[in-house]
């Protein structure tokens, strides 16, 4: 029953059953697990007489006249009596004639909406009706779920269909999926109502009740799942320990010190874990994270080494070819005076199954492991800017007899509590120092009044021949490109061109643009013959433009971290000192404590850590986060909440056999390999 087809739902027309499947709404289960992202309560009735301007109300009345008129402009109105005991009130709709069929006088209506005064009188602005007539009312006098909206599918719509699919259900159609006696024990609503009231909560006490039930939910399976991966890898052994003797010593050792460059204290630290990692029969699986450029490979082509000298194979797995092949590159240049062999092997390029080589190190993409003809000798798989290391690669390895050890790098932040939560079976390493030379970017909140200022200074620094990128700001909510921030953008550039920088030379990209006509725009800054480029947040600026040293965020209050923080990054490419202007719009006229912050600090761990605690309930702050943004209703940064849930797991594991609950058994291995199946 639950997995039935939503196309199958009575009363609804192709157009909706396809926008719902566009939000991955396939099933009458999906559409459970769409939620509110928030209520409106609307359960008091109130009294017609006691109406007060701007407050949301409910009103239950008769109707007594409805009429429909058309105006001289040639519009229609709508305009209806609605008397309770107290008092009489007349409400107004426009052009929605089709209501003269539904609402009849005699008839029991109940309408919510704000109230406003009018003509000397008050009104309300309905935004919805319900005929009484004994129906369950849904729109309307209760708690009303309101769900997020996407291409013309509305709320209530949605809400319609939701009231369909829950009355269908029997209390025992919805099986659990936690034991009973957890249940019980740690009083949790049981699954069924909390599918009811999350959706038609009947009190604000019991919203939170089912809130907090399916969020319980959500965050069981992912710990588990972290927690049974765990639980296995600590079962294994490495097929040959590694060992690092005097000679490997003396080889790493000379190979760091003829690196052009010393590596940065938080390297060396990171380097001292994983050749302990190394050395132990437990095999290592290390969560490598540092900022884009904080030196990630070097650490990378270390582990290789040692790994060669013990006479086993590193296979280095990256996303894309072209990565992979800028790997391959900058290791062999890394290992040039090293006897330490390094092949590539992509879609394109079959070394290892031609040559029949085995090379000391081996870089390809995610494939490699799958396909790779000997895997016997690997002691090493390093994944760079991938996923965790899934189950099904594992698998794949452990079939052939090898269990090796496996760093995994990223630059994408990940908070602590994720770490410790979501992805407990990973130790952790950090980077969180650049590279000796490169510059912080200072960053200026720069308000609406200080504006002129910032041009001028702008001006400036032009003049002593800097360049600049001006970013426009998200007009929509939505991280693609659309027209209306084309034409902002568009506006914007024109704007500045015939005032403030009349005297500078400008360029003007947006995605929009034709790929040659952007090529024009980026060649034309890069060789300097423009100083000022306006752009589009999402245009991608391909190039290092290092005299580019300035950047300026318009509206900057409506980027999220990640966002800003990624935007930052264009700039501080170069030895110059580079800067970063957030210019906020009219109504920030003092800076938020968020871009203040953001001001403040460079590290992406230090930015992602700060959102996710600010994060409200189910909110998204722009770009796509990592691995935790699917929890849909579960708060990682409650940490009362975490913990709970987390012992409750600890006791799961303890007293229960998974195998026992196929239901959770199912979902949690859809996510110790989702990762993986997502590739
Ligand atoms: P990422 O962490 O983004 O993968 P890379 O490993 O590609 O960064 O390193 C970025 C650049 O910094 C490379 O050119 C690398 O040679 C250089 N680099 C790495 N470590 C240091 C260091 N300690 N000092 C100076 N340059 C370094
Ligand atoms: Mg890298």
């Amino acid at each position: 029953m639950l997995e039935t087809p939503i196309d199958t739902l009575p009363r609804t027309s192709a157009k909706t059953i396809a926008k719902l499947q566009k939000l991955g709404v396939h099933t009458y289960n999906d559409l459970l697990h769409y939620y509110p992202f928030r209520y409106d309560d609307l359960h008091e009735i109130s009294p017609i007489s006691l109406l007060r301007p701007n407050e949301l109300v409910t009103i239950h009345g008769t109707v007594e006249t409805m009429k429909n008129q058309r105006t001289r402009r040639g519009m229609y109105i709508q305009t209806c009596t609605i008397a309770d005991e107290t008092g009489k009130i007349t409400i107004t709709w426009f052009n929605q004639r089709y209501l003269a069929q539904i609402i009849k006088p005699e008839e029991q209506i109940a309408i919510s909406g704000t109230v406003q005064p009018y003509r000397g009188a008050l009104t309300i602005q309905p935004t919805a009706f319900e005929i009484i007539n004994g129906n369950e009312l849904i729109h309307t006098s209760r708690i009303v779920p309101v769900y997020p909206q996407t291409r013309g599918l509305s709320s209530k719509t949605i809400r319609e269909k939701m009231w369909y699919i829950l009355s269908l259900f029997q209390k025992e159609d919805i099986e659990e999926l936690l034991p009973e006696k957890m249940i019980a024990a740690h009083r949790l609503m049981p699954l069924n109502q909390a599918l009811v009231q999350i959706h038609f909560p009947s009190s604000q006490t019991l919203c939170k009740k089912a809130r907090k039930r399916i969020g319980t939910d959500e965050l069981f399976v992912r710990i588990l799942a972290s927690r049974l991966v765990k639980k296995d890898w600590e079962e294994q052994q490495v097929t040959q320990a590694m060992t690092i003797g005097s000679d490997v010593k003396k080889h790493v050792s000379t190979f760091i010190t003829n690196l052009p460059f010393e590596l940065t204290t938080a390297q060396k630290k990171v380097v001292k874990e994983i050749t302990a990692d190394l050395q132990k029969k437990k095999p290592m699986n290390r969560f490598l994270q540092g900022d884009v450029g904080s030196g990630k490979t070097i650490i990378a082509a270390i582990a290789a080494c040692i790994c060669a000298l013990n006479g086993m194979q590193t296979l280095i797995m990256a996303p894309t070819e072209i990565l992979a092949r800028q790997h391959f590159q900058s290791l062999s240049t890394l290992f040039k005076d090293m006897d330490i062999t390094i092949g590539l092997q992509t879609g394109s390029e079959k070394q290892l199954k031609t040559k029949k080589e085995i090379f000391d190190i081996v870089v390809g993409t995610h494939a490699l492991i799958t396909k790779s003809v000997s895997l016997e000798r690997v002691g090493l798989v390093v994944i760079d800017e991938q996923h965790r290391f899934g189950v099904k690669q594992r698998a794949a390895l452990r079939e052939k007899g090898v269990h090796p050890h496996v760093l995994t790098m990223t630059a994408t932040p990940i908070p602590r509590t994720v770490m410790l939560t979501l992805y407990s079976e990973l130790d952790v390493s950090i980077i969180d120092e650049m590279p000796k030379g490169r510059k912080v970017i200072k960053t200026h909140v720069v308000p609406k009044v200080k504006r002129a200022a910032g041009y001028e200074w702008i001006k400036k620094q032009i003049a002593h021949g800097d360049q600049v990128y001006i970013v426009c700001p998200l007009v929509e909510e939505t991280e693609a490109e659309t027209m209306q921030s084309v034409r902002a953008a568009t506006a914007e550039y024109e704007h500045l061109k015939n005032t403030v920088f009349k005297n500078q030379t400008l360029g003007l990209l947006h995605g929009k643009m034709k790929a040659k006509e952007k090529k024009e725009v980026m060649d034309r800054f890069r060789d300097g013959a423009c100083d000022v480029l306006v752009c589009t947040s999402v245009v991608e600026v391909g190039v290092d433009v290092s005299n580019a040293t300035i950047i300026v965020l318009e509206g900057a209050e409506r980027f999220g971290m990640a966002q800003l923080h990624q935007l930052r990054g264009r700039v501080g490419r170069g030895e110059k000192q580079s800067y970063c202007l957030l210019f906020t719009s009219d109504e920030y006229n003092k800076p938020t404590e968020r871009l203040v912050f953001f001001s403040k600090h460079d590290t992406g761990l230090e930015l992602a850590e700060y959102d996710f605690r600010h994060r409200g309930p189910g909110e998204m702050h722009g770009t796509r986060q990592h691995g935790y943004d699917d929890l849909k209703i579960a708060e990682l940064s409650n940490t009362k909440f975490v913990k709970e849930v987390s012992e409750m797991v600890g006791e799961f594991m303890i007293n229960y056999k998974l195998s026992s609950y196929k239901k959770l058994e199912q979902i949690v291995q859809t996510y110790s390999i989702h990762q993986i199946a997502k590739d």
